[in-house]
């Protein structure tokens, strides 16, 4: 049933109520100007010869007067035996109906106020299903045929990725022209998973695959399969690969398919829940059609870790297409897809923003392009300009400023120094990233950050690097002590990460005097997504052994902070000083205090030029330094 014939016969059925509700008003009034009279009064105008017409039905008698006077009824007394007389005295016309004759028009009016319930409950029943939540269309794939009318994406609007896309370019040759790849005896591949961090465009490759190819492309998402009941996300799945037989050659795409693919027979459900009912079916039903049915699963994940190996098994997912964070020349193109929908200034140079921005994802990106435009207008300014990059570039890095946050002159002292230790630290240490930026002005969760940004991509790290990372955020906290001869909680989340980095060091990475060797296993939950349990395979003795490395690494460190900080007692002073007074230096501006030169005088806020000094993320916004502790806390607990 379509929904026009839906509505026609909803109509229908409103106006036969109505039609029905009017009969029965009119019968019980008796309608307009006909009255009920006395049977006494009756008689007598009947007598004075005042009634023109009757009709008899049953006792009932209805009537009208002589000269439209009016109409009336009244009721004949049970077995009234002159009534006939006196209407023949009077010459009054007189006709009988069957008490009965209306007998479907009684019908319906008795039992109309059945037939308005009936119909209240049938609208309800449907008010409650429609919303995509029919009962009987509870098993029925939600997947959606993408319209070809949509803007169009295609792989042009998809940069930096271009692996992925030769990949992809090859799935839509398969379905485009099979037999040229079967002559040979080759297989067509069924299922291609997009593998890689969020915000990468993975959904966003799949719509350009569904721009690129002329199949039809079928978009689900992973939770579109999850429900209440057991048994349907099954049933979702088999109607799902009906429809797309029904439509070969076609794509399927599944987003998010970590939602139903998730690693079976672990976790707390017990071993017969809904999901992997539902997992068991797509392996069944991607086995199920032969390669040359010409439907093509596109699959996106971030998790692949969690995925069932089943579903990785050659024939099923057997094309695993890595969507990672672009390079350096691919920051550049997904700059310039996203900078083509502004206007840009002539001192924009979008190859100095994307050196700048090693480690942000193509969401990132978008972001960041989307800020310069808005923060553009914000300044009335016609076109987006370098310096609306650089605030968007740290809004993204740090989080947005929060410059209504009131904090006292001690509190922004304190903060001063504890950001100076960090940067102090960072600066003389060899192995260290460079520094971006130093603000005392909160940002999103913290009160102060302290910003490196790595010159190039990182992929992987050496035991210098993190030893340095170590003694940076020690910075902070032995700033506290020599220059304010005391300790706050803004120093918490320093040492939590400090501790978490020397025991991932001891525990993880081996490199420390325990050699080699990984302790601990960790219990992947399946169900709550992360670890909640460390599963200890060591002896107490390795235990001990294992702290008492971690806590020499961090001594280390501590050590090596304090000395640079103790050393440099002046230069400290200094850094504090031009942060109190600026809110916000950058790598130049640290680099000339070092150097015992004068600062440049204080320039309006936006820092063009500055941060064009290739920086990247360093130590990530401090969400400890006053989350919830009295002293550093925006709002005490
Ligand atoms: P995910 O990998 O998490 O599915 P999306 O595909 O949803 O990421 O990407 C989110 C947004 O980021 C996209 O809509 C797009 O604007 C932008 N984006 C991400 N990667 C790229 C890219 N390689 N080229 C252009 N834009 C991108
Ligand atoms: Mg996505
Ligand atoms: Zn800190």
């Amino acid at each position: 049933m379509n929904s026009t014939v839906k509505t026609i016969i909803f109509w229908v059925f409103i106006f036969a109520c109505l039609v029905v509700l009017w009969r029965v008003f009119q019968t019980s009034t008796g309608g307009g100007k006909d009255q009920e009279i006395a049977w006494s009064e009756f008689l007598q105008d009947a007598q004075q010869g005042q009634v023109n017409d009757v009709t008899v039905i049953g006792s009932e008698v209805r009537g009208h007067l002589h000269n439209d006077k009016g109409s009336f009824h009244v009721t004949v007394p049970a077995n009234y035996p002159h009534l006939f007389d006196v209407l023949d005295q009077n010459k009054v016309k007189v006709t009988v109906k069957n008490a009965d004759g209306n007998g479907w028009w009684n019908l319906l009016i008795q039992f109309s106020p059945v037939i308005v319930l009936v119909a209240l409950w049938f609208f309800m029943i449907r008010q409650m299903q429609s919303g995509g939540n029919k009962a009987m269309s509870f098993g029925k794939s939600r997947a959606r045929l993408l319209s070809m009318q949509q803007k169009k994406i295609t792989f042009k609007d998809v940069a930096g990725v271009d692996e992925a896309k030769e990949e992809l370019k090859e799935i839509i040759e398969f379905l485009r022209e099979a037999q040229k790849f079967q002559k040979l005896g080759g297989r067509i591949p069924k299922g291609v998973l997009l593998v890689g961090p969020p915000g990468t465009g993975k959904t966003l490759l799949a719509r350009a695959v569904a721009g690129e190819a002329n199949v039809p492309f079928f978009s689900i998402s992973g939770s579109d399969f999850v429900e209440m009941f057991v048994g349907v996300g099954a049933s979702r799945v088999r109607d799902l690969f009906e429809q797309g037989k029904k439509n070969a050659p076609c794509i399927i795409f599944i987003d998010e398919i970590d939602a139903v693919g998730r690693h079976r027979g672990a976790g707390l459900g017990g071993g017969h829940d809904e999901r992997e009912q539902t997992l068991n079916q797509l392996l069944v039903e991607m086995d199920g059609f032969e390669s040359n049915d010409g439907v093509i699963l596109v699959a996106a994940t971030n998790r692949p870790d969690v995925l069932d190996p089943a579903l990785l098994r050659p024939g099923r997912f057997d094309r695993r297409v890595v969507v990672g964070r672009p390079d350096v020349r691919g920051r550049e193109e997904v700059l310039r897809v996203h900078a083509k929908k502004v206007p840009l200034s002539d001192d924009v140079d979008l190859r100095v923003m994307a050196r700048g921005t090693p480690g942000f994802s193509g969401a990132d990106l978008a972001n960041m392009v989307n800020e310069a435009a808005l923060n553009a207008a914000r300044m009335n300014r016609k076109s987006v300009a370098m310096v609306d990059f650089e605030t968007a570039k740290d809004k993204v890095l740090m989080g947005a400023e929060r410059k209504s946050m009131l904090l006292t002159d001690e509190e922004k002292r304190v903060t001063a120094y504890h950001e100076a230790g960090h940067a102090l630290v960072a600066a003389m240490r060899d192995h260290a990233d460079p520094l971006h930026k130093v603000t005392i002005i909160p940002r999103g969760m913290a009160l102060g950050v302290t910003m490196q940004l790595p010159e190039d991509d990182k992929h992987t790290v050496t035991k210098q690097y993190l030893e340095t990372q170590l003694a940076i955020l020690m910075g902070g906290r032995i700033a506290e002590e020599i220059f304010l001869h005391q300790m706050t909680t803004g120093a918490g989340n320093d040492i939590e990460r400090a501790s978490d980095l020397a025991r991932k060091m001891v525990c993880e990475y081996g490199m420390s005097g325990m050699g080699p060797l990984t302790f601990g296993k960790k219990e992947e939950q399946i169900f709550l997504g992360r670890e909640i349990s460390q599963h200890r395979d060591f002896s107490e003795e390795t235990a001990r052994q294992i702290d008492g490395e971690v806590r020499g690494l961090v001594d280390e460190a501590y050590r090596s902070a304090y000395d640079i900080l103790n050393n440099n007692q002046d230069i400290m002073h200094r850094l504090a000083i031009a942060l109190l007074e600026r809110e916000t230096i950058d790598a130049n501006d640290i680099r000339a205090i070092i150097d015992g030169k004068e600062l440049p005088p204080i320039k309006p806020s936006g820092g063009s030029g500055s941060a064009v000094a290739d920086v990247q993320q360093v130590l990530k916004p401090e969400p400890s330094r006053g989350t919830s502790f009295p002293e550093g806390s925006p709002s005490p607990a």
